[in-house]
């Protein structure tokens, strides 16, 4: 395990910036997800760190050594794809043990090491058989003790569970993650999927359009976002997003949009003062608001109150997704459980003013 540094990478192809100007550390043992949507230039910065890419400027550090124009081979990387890129031709055994074979490991040690990664991967009574003879998840297993067998200084995996059926996917996302704590391997793992990145990373780094927007704990990176980017990206139902205007009334700071008006707590007054009489954009997840007299909000300091109209209710079993007309927006309030509301209801909605978000209107960056 290594840390792994990248220092103003930029990775051009022709006119197209790939990635723009990333500057990141990935500390020793940690777990890693680089997330964003497809374009953004995840798979490129994977490939950079491997060594299947060279930045066309900026510098690449495992530990003191710098590793920029190193190939693959001589950077002890291993590397889980999408497509498993398990060999057809060769028995699991077979599979496991080419990385160790390659770097000319002796054969009793080789066979150490193969049952070791297999019983890891709990794929020890496959070893005889053909890729052809696996499941997918059976196939991505053998990937990835194939992956781990040489004891790999950085781990790194590109959407290694896309081609996985859903069930399957949440059951291998629980296993990776431990599999990678037990190792405590330097893993750096790319996805698109926020729902794997928010369970499985010590840290995300969200990228978009080839540039690091944010980096962070999971959690941190979802009720802290800097960005509009990051606070949509990241959530589903994603966060509400409204048009309104910063205003000071009677000594108190509002945010007042169509059909609704909010006044906000003293403390964030003076981050605030500036944008007074400004068109914002105020965003509210919608788990962080609550139907009164339907459902309520648990450890919740305050809260403040809207108005509005039920349109719409999707009923998810577990949750229920009630969409509310509030003047001309459709906002989406998450309820914990199966809530039946009529449509067309007049309904108060509380909201809890410890999780909410201003963002600036032309930057989009957050303000709160
Ligand atoms: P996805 O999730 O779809 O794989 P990504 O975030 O991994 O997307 P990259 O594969 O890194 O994105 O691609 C970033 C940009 O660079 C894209 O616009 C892509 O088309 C472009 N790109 C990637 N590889 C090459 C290449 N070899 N030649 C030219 N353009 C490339």
């Amino acid at each position: 395990m290594v840390e792994v540094r990248l220092e103003n990478v930029t990775k051009k192809f022709k006119d197209l910036v790939a990635v723009n100007n990333l500057t990141l550390t990935v500390k020793n043992g940690e777990f890693l997800v680089l997330l964003g949507p497809s374009g953004c230039g995840k798979t490129t910065t994977l490939r950079m760190i491997a060594g299947l890419e060279t930045p066309t400027s900026g510098r690449i550090f495992f530990g003191d050594r710098e590793v920029t124009y190193l190939p693959p081979k001589d950077r002890n990387i291993s590397m889980v794809f999408q497509s498993y890129a398990v060999w057809p031709h060769m028995t699991v055994y077979e599979n496991i043990a080419f990385p160790l074979k390659i770097k000319r490991y002796p054969k009793n040690e080789i066979d150490r090491r193969v049952k070791w990664a297999a019983e890891l991967l709990r794929i020890s009574e496959l070893l005889k058989r053909y890729p052809s003879q696996l499941s997918g998840g059976q196939r991505q297993r053998v990937a990835v003790a194939r992956a781990i067998v040489i004891e790999p200084d950085v781990l790194l995996m590109d959407e290694p569970l896309s081609n996985l059926d859903a069930k399957l996917r949440v059951s291998m996302r629980a296993e990776i993650k431990k599999l990678q704590t037990r190792l405590n391997v330097t893993t750096i793992y790319v996805t698109h999927d926020q729902v794997e990145a928010m369970t499985m990373g010590d840290r995300i780094a969200v990228m978009n359009a080839g540039r690091l927007l944010q980096v962070g704990p999971p959690t941190k990176v979802y009720l802290k976002p800097k960005t509009l980017f990051v606070a949509t990206f990241i959530g589903a139902p994603e966060m509400n997003i409204l048009d309104a205007t910063l205003l000071e009334k009677n000594g108190r700071l509002i945010v007042e949009g169509n059909g609704f008006e909010i006044e906000l707590p003293m403390e964030l007054e003076e981050t605030l003062r500036d944008y007074v009489g400004k068109e914002i954009l105020f965003g509210i997840r919608p788990e962080h608001m609550t139907i009164q007299g339907v459902s309520t909000l648990e450890h919740v300091k305050r809260t403040t109150i809207i108005e509005g109209i039920t349109d719409f209710i999707e009923a998810l079993g577990t949750d229920t997704i009630v969409h509310v007309r509030v003047g001309d927006s459709l906002i989406k309030v998450k309820l914990p459980g199966h809530i039946p509301l009529p449509i067309g209801k007049k309904i108060k909605i509380e909201i809890d003013l410890d999780n909410i978000h201003v963002f600036d209107k032309n930057s989009k960056k957050a303000i709160i």
